[in-house]
């Protein structure tokens, strides 16, 4: 398992600027859809990584101490949140849907993780219950973005959401990402979120299975 920080990962994603142009990318696309998603998330995740990197904060007092006990300081002390009125639905959607493929829609998630960013809907109250479990949502993300590289992560997690059907309550990221935060939830002794998700990554890269457990079907999701 290859552990990456972020200047790793923007020595990774650099590869992003070298596409063909658009319509021959369009023309790919309808050869074969996932590469050209693959490539058009990484595009977006590492442009929109940039853009909260300087507009986000760093986590508050308060989250540190609410979330220290799972998460180590190397991860706590990298991210950056920002609670915004709006997610933004990545600008690919449209040419998606005219592939005919199912899309996802990120402007209905509660928040998304864009490698070590948090981005979180504003409706959610700062230092709330729910604004917290959300981080932790949010932050095993970043921890599967730091034990597998970050293009693996983006790479698999889109491989993912193709071969569970476009269903993304059944992409194995999400399903431990929820079935932690439901551990959270219930307030019982913290445990070492990095260790969980490397021992589960394990396996799941062994046997590129889904585990059977189903997540949360809240309606709105995590991103
Ligand atoms: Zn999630």
């Amino acid at each position: 398992m290859v552990r990456s920080g972020p200047d790793e990962a923007a020595q990774q994603l650099e590869l992003k600027g070298e596409g063909p142009s658009f319509n021959r990318q369009s023309q790919k696309a309808l050869d074969d859809p996932l590469p050209w998603l693959i490539e058009r998330s990484l595009q977006w995740v590492w442009e929109q990584r940039e853009f909260y990197r300087a507009n986000g904060r760093p986590l508050s007092d308060e989250e540190r101490n609410e979330l220290q006990g799972y998460y180590n300081h190397a991860v706590l002390d990298v991210v950056r949140v920002a609670s915004v009125e709006r997610l933004s639905d990545p600008p690919f959607l449209d040419e998606l849907r005219e592939l005919g493929t199912p899309t996802f829609e990120v402007s209905r998630a509660a928040g998304i993780t864009f490698v070590d960013c948090l981005v979180i809907q504003s409706l959610f109250q700062e230092q709330s219950p729910a604004w917290f479990s959300i981080l932790f949502h949010e932050l095993v993300h970043v921890v599967q973005h730091r034990l597998m590289g970050p293009q693996r992560f983006i790479q698999a997690y889109v491989l993912a959401w193709a071969e569970s059907g476009h269903q993304y309550h059944s992409i194995p990221y999400e399903e431990q990402a929820y079935r932690l935060e439901a551990r959270f939830k219930l307030h019982g002794p913290p445990f070492p979120v990095e260790d969980v998700v490397r021992q589960e990554l394990k396996g799941l890269l062994a046997h590129g299975a889904a585990p059977e457990t189903g997540g949360e079907h809240s309606g709105i999701v995590r991103g």
